[in-house]
């Protein structure tokens, strides 16, 4: 076994299922290799729909109690698994850069990022209030309450192993559902070792399930089928999510998609340089570019365009890419070969059409999943750097002459998640956040992810937000009671 961690118990190989640890009923398993060795590090349970329907039927069950207890009693049971997971937080770390790839002080950073939903959401579910309505009949009054929508079904991508899983299962459990998650098949280890850490914070058996499978089709095939499901909440690629959004039209199921990302970072020619490249820097690479809000395009204004260019080429020249447990190393592989290729043809795509690297632009002599950190000039608006989801380390730099024109552009897209403009005119900021097409903008800053912020996309890039005092209207049914007979 490749992998050291201080507390061992927390590598977990099988499906956790109704508070019990349990094989492929097939007796299937998958692996599971580290991007930056291609070492393998585990063979995980692979189950499919028979496992999976266990999984729904044992959270229905457990979730008739638990909805029935009051919020601050839930709230104790999600301010354990918190601590524990705080207590934890290195060992998560190291087995997430094992199975991901990301640097290790981003998993330490994105372990406490993760946690902190899971507290947030332990406090946030006692204040989910009602409403008394004023009806026109002076005999009655109107009552809204809110209850748990039911079982929930949970599917995740592998770019945040961690915080994915409880930016959704914190809501859903705080608020009285089970849930049943299929982590990616990439970094299972990551969600298995959670399932663990809720286990011994108490909580009631059944309530969080983990099903992993390399047979994604099946598991979110029973996942959207079952009537049993009332919702289901998925982070993911665009195509993926609305495959999963007709699938669930059968039962009619509630739905929250958290979808792929075309981030626009619009620099203007009285921004803070510096502070713009930092952050076009930060924003582009975090993750080796592999986060949904990741700066896509970079939309630069003519006048300092090539000011802009020389410095943020020479600060890529300083990046240091290699296995993420290195200290030394700034940037990690990414998750695959296969993401590695794509990448590149990507990149290739662009060069044919009149791009030019200036500095990286392929495959790395350190391994198939380490790419170069790319800088594209001489770019445009018809190539798939600018029209799809890069998801790698490539800063494709577009130029722009008006405010009109940069708006344009950053709406030039069926995708709507994140978008960040550097400005320092007030009514600019106004302008430009207002008219362009986003569910999050970031004004002179890119760190823009917390528990308490709506975290969601428009258009294309999907329905719903995580985190904040709305991440549990997802979570909730509204329910309106009339209260009649009141003329005594
Ligand atoms: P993906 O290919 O859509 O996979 C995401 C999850 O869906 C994985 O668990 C995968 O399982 C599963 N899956 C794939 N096909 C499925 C199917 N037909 N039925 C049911 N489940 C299926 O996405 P990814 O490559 O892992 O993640 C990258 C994408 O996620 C990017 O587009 C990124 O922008 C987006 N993302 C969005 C947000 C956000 O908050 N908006 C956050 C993070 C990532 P397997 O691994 O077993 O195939």
């Amino acid at each position: 076994m490749t992998i050291q961690l201080n507390d061992m118990g927390l590598l977990k190989t099988r499906a956790f299922i109704n508070g019990q640890w349990v094989d492929a009923d097939s007796g299937e398993t998958f692996a599971v290799t580290n991007p930056a060795t291609g070492e393998l590090l585990a063979e995980v349970a692979s189950v499919g729909a028979v496992e999976t329907r266990r999984a729904i039927e044992a959270a229905e069950t457990a979730m008739q109690d638990w909805k029935a207890r009051p919020a601050a009693e839930r709230a104790q049971f999600l301010k354990r698994w918190y601590a524990l997971v705080m207590d934890n937080q290195q060992d998560l770390a190291k087995l997430m850069t094992l199975e991901q790839g990301k640097v290790l002080a981003e998993s330490v950073g994105e372990v406490a990022y993760g946690a902190s939903f899971i507290e947030w959401f332990a406090e946030e579910a006692r204040r989910v209030y009602g409403d008394v309505l004023s009806l026109p009949q002076t005999d009655r009054r109107g009552v809204v309450i809110k209850q748990p929508v039911g079982v929930v079904g949970a599917i995740t991508p592998w770019n945040f192993p961690n915080a994915m899983i409880t930016r959704k299962a914190a809501p859903a459990l705080a608020v009285g559902c089970g849930i049943v998650l299929k982590p990616a098949s990439e970094t299972p280890l990551s969600a298995l070792a959670l399932a663990e850490l809720a286990d011994r914070a108490g909580l009631p058996a059944g309530l969080f399930s983990v099903v992993p499978g390399r047979s994604s089709r099946e598991i979110g095939g029973e996942l959207t089928s079952n009537p049993t499901v009332k919702k289901v909440t998925f982070t993911g690629s665009t195509p993926v999510g609305k495959t999963l959004m007709k699938q669930c039209a059968d039962t009619v199921k509630r739905t929250s998609m958290e979808l792929g990302g075309n981030a626009p970072v619009i620099i203007f020619d009285d921004a803070d340089l510096d502070q713009a490249i930092q952050g076009a820097l930060i924003s582009k690479f975090r993750n080796s570019g592999q986060t949904c809000i990741c700066a896509n395009r970079i939309l630069v204004q003519d006048s300092i365009y090539d000011t802009f260019m020389e410095k943020f080429v020479a600060a890529v020249k300083d990046f240091r890419i290699g296995n993420g447990l290195d200290s030394e190393s700034t940037h990690g592989p990414v998750v695959t070969a296969k993401a590695a290729q794509d990448i590149d043809a990507m990149v290739k795509s662009a060069v044919e059409d009149g791009a030019q690297v200036l500095v990286g632009g392929q495959i790395d002599d350190q391994g198939e999943c380490f790419y170069q950190p790319t800088i594209l000039g001489n770019v445009n608006d018809q190539m798939r750097v600018f029209r799809e989801e890069i998801f790698g380390p490539v800063a494709p730099v577009f130029r722009f002459s008006t405010e009109a024109q940069a708006i344009a552009m950053a709406n030039d897209t069926e995708f709507g998640l994140a978008s960040y403009l550097y400005t320092r005119d007030i009514g600019r900021v106004w302008r430009v956040s207002e008219g362009i097409e986003y569910g999050m903008v970031g004004v002179n800053e890119v760190a823009i992810s917390a528990d308490v912020i709506p975290f969601g996309g428009v258009k294309e890039s999907g329905q719903g937000r995580e985190g904040s005092k709305y991440g549990l209207d997802d979570y909730l049914e509204v329910k309106y009671i009339c209260m009649g007979g009141l003329n005594g």
